[in-house]
């Protein structure tokens, strides 16, 4: 017997919508290039959304159709993420940082027709033109005919046309098609650290229902009083969600372009009352320590925040908690699955925890929300127990997971049994909750046992002396490999080896403890500001250990 429930299929533009019916005293203020602020409202947003998609719809642009967005956090981006999935087509957002072959072949693998780009990214844009592929109609400058140089390299090889000028006149209603939930609605490519980027397609179904769960109080926690900047890219993983999940609270966006230093983002909380942010451990440790550094700063109201991307440094946790009442939640997720996994939120085992014993374990990457199943296995593909100490490969399975790669059928990452290799070495504990030890490609196999490197880099981040370290593995004749600690020394120390090999004394087994330490003067990121391991183990590759 089936339920006799109204079939309403989940759409983006139906978030849009609500927002805009409902929440048209909240604000959406962006930040641009000179610092100056430009604030709309969810109507005026859904407004230049329907424009948008008319403009594109008298273009010829069909349902399915990819549109590619190269452009940081603000409204013209907003605008494109509504009316380009809301009309059927499918938002495909180009992450800037990406090495310049990656980006030609991301737009070639997805076949876009039009690019959007921001007006500071133009001049990048160019340097690509004679690698943009054939199917590329037009490029549309996210802002006025003022924003195209007039010696524009682009001019004359494709259609350049401004934004502004595109959506003027437009219609400011849309009468959004009833799409298929399942229908694609945007595509974003895997940062691509080693091989190709890989292309995730999401639906409107996994999108929706991965933004009403991303409010629950365990996640972000935020409602239509709330105060948001996501300070994660809207060109990688749809900045965790949060441009649809603000929507569904109707709740305030404030996107803070391209300036992500600590002044700037420092100035954009207090003056606008952000009261939730997001982003990388990166961007919170260039601002804990810029607050450090200017010791009359504070924030008039803490705000709360939710960090992820790479692990979460416990004295970054505890500097913001007891020096400034600011409180983080640690999370984990990847672009294929939308991207949220799990989050540390408190349980009732923690209750009677101190304060110091529940930051330590907020280093952990947390337990699944509802709608993630979790599945761990070891290289014989057996469950591992949760005790905490035994590593495997983290498997998900959940309707905001993806199925396959774009354009990449039986790609091995899928199980037959349709789960999703994460890549990720895990423990979990007693309390469901998982930890990363190591990229399933990182960790150290010494003499048949893993090393994770991982932890031997957040240990040796707790040392006075040391800015930024990673571990590889080296050669080893009898262990196969060891571990080979590579360190940045904050400005103006000079740690010798011993020292810093010395801390890890009594932290780790001795076994773990790297056989060798090499001072660098900085160390190699991807475009999503992850150690850039890849690079390292190919200048690495020849070291053998002693
Ligand atoms: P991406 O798809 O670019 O977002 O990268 C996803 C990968 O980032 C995951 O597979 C993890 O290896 C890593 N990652 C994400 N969140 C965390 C976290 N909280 N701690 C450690 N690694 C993380």
């Amino acid at each position: 017997m089936l339920g006799l429930m109204q079939d309403r299929p989940l759409l983006i533009s139906s978030l849009l919508d609500h927002a805009a019916r409902n929440h048209a005293g909240s604000r959406i203020v962006s930040a641009r290039p000179d610092g100056s602020l430009v604030r709309h409202s969810w109507p005026e947003i859904a407004a230049r959304a329907a424009q948008l998609a008319h403009a594109l719809a008298a273009r010829g642009v069909q349902r399915g159709e990819r549109i590619a967005t190269l452009a940081w956090n603000e409204h013209h981006h907003l605008e494109a993420y509504y009316g380009i999935s809301a009309m059927g087509a499918v938002l495909h957002t180009v992450n800037p940082r990406l090495f310049p072959g990656q980006i030609a072949f991301i737009l070639a693998d997805a076949e876009d027709t039009h690019l959007l780009v921001d007006p500071t990214l133009l001049a990048g844009a160019a340097a690509l033109a004679d690698q943009l592929p054939p199917s590329l109609r037009a490029i549309i400058v996210m802002g006025s005919e003022a924003d195209i140089p007039a010696d524009c390299p682009l001019r004359g090889r494709f259609e350049l046309l401004a934004q502004e000028s595109l959506i003027a006149g437009q219609p400011t209603q849309f009468d959004w098609p009833e799409l298929d939930e399942r229908s694609a609605s945007s595509l974003c490519y895997t940062s691509g650290t080693t091989g190709e980027p890989k292309g995730v397609l999401y639906s409107h179904r996994s999108t929706v229902i991965h933004a009403i769960s991303t409010l629950q109080k365990d996640c972000f926690a935020i409602g239509a009083a709330d105060v948001v900047m996501p300070v994660v890219p809207m060109f990688h993983v749809n900045a965790w969600g949060i441009p649809y999940s603000a929507a569904a609270a109707g709740a305030s966006l404030v996107l803070p372009g391209a300036k992500l230093d600590p002044a700037s983002l420092h100035r954009l909380i207090e003056e606008e009352g952000v009261t939730f942010s997001a982003g990388v451990p990166t961007i919170w440790t260039a601002l804990l320590n810029w607050l450090r550094a200017e010791p009359g700063r504070r924030f008039a109201a803490p705000p709360r925040l939710v960090v992820g991307g790479t692990a979460l440094p416990t004295a970054i946790n505890a500097g913001f908690l007891k020096e400034y009442g600011v409180s983080i939640l640690h999370a984990w997720g990847m672009t294929e699955i939308s991207p949220l996994g799990t989050t540390n939120a408190r349980k009732p085992e923690n209750a009677g925890w101190d304060e110091d014993r529940f930051l330590d374990y907020a280093r952990k990457q947390g337990r699944p929300l509802f709608g993630v199943e979790l599945r761990i296995r070891d290289g014989a593909g057996a469950e591992i127990p949760h005790d905490g100490t035994a590593f495997g490969e983290l498997e998900v399975r959940g309707p905001w997971a993806a199925a396959a790669y774009f354009n990449r059928p039986g790609d091995a990452a899928f199980t037959a049994d349709g789960w999703f290799r994460t890549g990720d070495v895990v423990t979990m504990d007693e309390l469901g909750c998982i930890e990363i030890v190591d990229r399933a490609k990182d960790v150290i196999k010494s003499g048949g046992e893993w090393i994770s490197s991982i932890t031997l880099e957040n240990l040796i981040m707790g040392h006075p002396a040391v800015q930024e370290a990673a571990v590889i593995a080296m050669a080893h004749p009898k262990w196969d490999e060891r571990p080979l600690l590579l360190v940045q020394p904050k400005p103006g120390m000079a740690p010798t080896a011993e020292e810093i090999l010395a801390y890890y004394e009594g932290k780790v087994a001795k076994w773990w403890i790297p056989d060798a330490v090499e001072f660098v003067e900085s160390l190699p990121h991807t475009a999503t500001g992850k150690l850039w391991k890849a690079d390292l183990k190919t200048r690495y590759k020849g070291r053998v250990a002693g």
